[in-house]
């Protein structure tokens, strides 16, 4: 453990060979954010403390108990602003077995007008993280110019803005687990996009695509996806707005502040996102190799508004296997 710091300057050194990398820079105290303990003692967790190595008893805030048959393998300790945690991992003899395809399929949209579309027609506004915070986060982010680096006061002040930094990225993280339970909790199947969020980032809306945390809240949703059961599939990304769910007819690009999906061939009209991730579920179905049935996921497609139900078209029964 004592060695990590060593460990972190020789693959410094080594990737600027072999990733042609430059020359390790200095990094200050604060960039040292975790450290890890590869081994941990049998019985290290007794009640409220753990006994770490070189450390000794530690106390902690156990956030929940350790599961029965479950060994204690590594502990991290991380330092957050709101204070130090440490993870731990543990281990145990069993198999567990992936999620299979079955059951009730749900299409995931993600986007910035609504945060999220399910093909069931949920639609959830994107509530603005970092918007709340911002006015706060700028003032104080103003005053640190008045501060002499290195000052005592310089330090506190940027502690404050890191707890709100950390605040912001909490509500966000609850938020994206509500959320993704929320959905996931009658699925048999979800479907999402396979969508670099890296690059959207990079876009017009950077700062929004940022805030949402896209990429986050994906590997959330793959995770409690996991956790219940349900199989979690991404799906290819391209022209899922430019296709009707219905009859699988290209109906071209839509401009951006056009909400609204209304089929020129069959007349299917619903929510631009809510078709998007119809069509997400279409095409993880017909990847999985099922027929996309419409009796099986009909019923939840009858919604207010959108006029047509997909029953009552007959062009729509056949789709590529
Ligand atoms: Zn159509």
């Amino acid at each position: 453990m004592l060695q990590q710091v060593l460990r972190k300057l020789e693959t410094a050194f080594l990737d600027m060979k072999r990733k042609g990398m430059g020359f390790p820079r200095f990094k200050s105290k604060y960039r040292m954010r975790s450290f890890v303990f590869p081994q941990m003692l049998k019985n290290c967790i007794q009640g409220n403390s753990i006994k770490l190595p070189q450390l000794g008893v530690v106390e902690f805030i156990k956030s929940r108990e350790i599961p029965n048959g479950f060994a204690v393998k590594q502990a991290r300790i991380v330092r957050k602003a709101s204070g130090y945690f440490v993870i731990i991992s543990l281990e145990c003899d069993v198999n567990v077995p992936e999620p299979v395809a079955t059951g009730y399929p749900i299409g995931i949209d993600l986007g910035l007008d609504q945060f999220l579309a399910t093909s069931e027609g949920k639609l959830i506004k994107r509530p603005k993280f970092l918007a709340v915070e911002h006015r706060k986060l700028k003032l104080l982010q103003r005053r640190l110019k008045n501060k002499k680096k290195g000052s005592n006061n310089r330090h506190k002040l940027n502690r404050k803005i890191a707890r709100l930094h950390q605040r912001v990225t909490d509500t966000r993280k609850d938020w994206h687990f509500k959320l993704a339970h929320e959905v996931v909790k009658d699925a048999g199947m979800i479907f999402v996009e396979d969508i670099d969020f890296r690059v959207w980032a990079k876009g017009m809306f950077c700062k929004h695509t940022l805030d949402a945390g896209f990429g986050q809240f994906v590997a959330i949703l793959a995770w409690v996806c996991w956790k219940r059961g349900v199989y979690f599939e991404k799906v290819n990304k391209d022209f899922t707005s430019q296709v009707c769910p219905n009859c699988d007819t290209h109906t071209g690009k839509k401009e951006l502040n056009n909400r609204v999906h209304t089929c020129p061939e069959c007349g299917y009209t619903t929510h631009r996102d809510v078709a998007a991730s119809q069509v997400i579920r279409n095409r993880g179905l017909s990847a999985e190799g099922r027929s996309v049935d419409i009796k099986e996921i009909a019923c939840g497609d009858g919604l207010a508004g959108t006029g047509n139900s997909l029953v009552k078209n007959p062009r729509s029964r056949k789709k590529k296997a």
